[in-house]
């Protein structure tokens, strides 16, 4: 999970568009039009708000941090209602997830560290302090990092950052075969390009292979600064723990 900058002005599609004022006056045509989800995933350089898998294909799911039809404070919890329904067709309540974050993982979490602050009845959510990580106001890295292809809530206070587990429990960030499984892949180029861009700095410097040295130098150079971009899959993980990252335009 890393940082959005979110575009500041809404897509066509939501502005004028008066909130909804009641949870039956919900009309998904509006935060799923086409030029909000576009947006979205300009935005979000066509990746999961959650996960980082890019979002090839489809376009992705509209989802409401702040789950616009009912919440669930934990895993088997009831579900109570009604959620953040005035927010569904709000910009800053919008970012795009990939369909098993939607569906299977976030659903309708979103636990308060205190939840008599909870604001749904004064539509105030101005004193809530949410649980759930979000990308587009909160950096994820103070809040997690990673152990080589595994992510980890920050140490915080003698034990760990409280947001940083609930966003990895609640998202299955370690617990998804396939999401771990690609991170690890990617780590291990990561590292081949590492080692690559190392040989190619050695052949240069000795003037063994100066031609051939300073393409492969070159090559593993532009690898290691794609995978690194805001735009790389999964290039959260690449933030920390690697003391040979030379991109520091995090
Ligand atoms: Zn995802």
């Amino acid at each position: 999970m890393r940082r959005i900058d979110k575009s500041p002005e809404a897509p066509e599609s939501l502005r004028g568009v008066p909130a909804p004022d009641s949870p039956d006056d919900i009309d998904p045509r509006v935060y799923a039009a086409r030029d909000v989800k576009e947006r979205l995933k300009a935005d979000q350089m066509r990746k999961c708000a959650y996960c980082e898998c890019r979002l090839n294909g489809d376009y992705g799911h509209t989802e409401h941090y702040r789950p616009k039809n009912g919440y669930t404070t934990a895993e088997g919890a009831p579900l109570r209602t009604p959620g953040y329904y005035w927010l569904a067709y709000d910009w800053n309540n919008l970012l795009l997830s990939c369909s098993t974050c939607n569906s299977s993982c976030k659903k309708n979490h979103f636990a308060l560290a205190d939840e008599s602050a909870r604001g749904i009845a004064s539509r105030d959510t101005s004193r809530e302090s949410p649980l759930l990580i979000n990308p587009a106001e909160d950096d994820p890295a103070r809040h997690i990092v990673f152990h080589d292809e595994i992510a980890v809530p920050r140490p915080s206070g003698g034990g760990e950052d409280p947001r940083g587990r609930y966003t990895i429990d609640t998202m299955r960030l370690n617990s998804r075969p396939d999401l771990v499984e690609n991170r690890l892949r990617l780590l291990c180029r990561y590292r081949t390009m590492l080692q690559a861009r190392r040989l190619a700095e050695e052949l240069v410097r000795r003037g063994l292979e100066p031609v051939r040295g300073r393409g492969l130098l070159e090559a593993a150079e532009a690898a290691i600064r794609e995978m690194e971009s805001p735009s790389g899959e999964y290039s959260a993980m690449l933030r920390q723990g690697h003391p040979e990252s030379r991109h520091k335009d995090w």
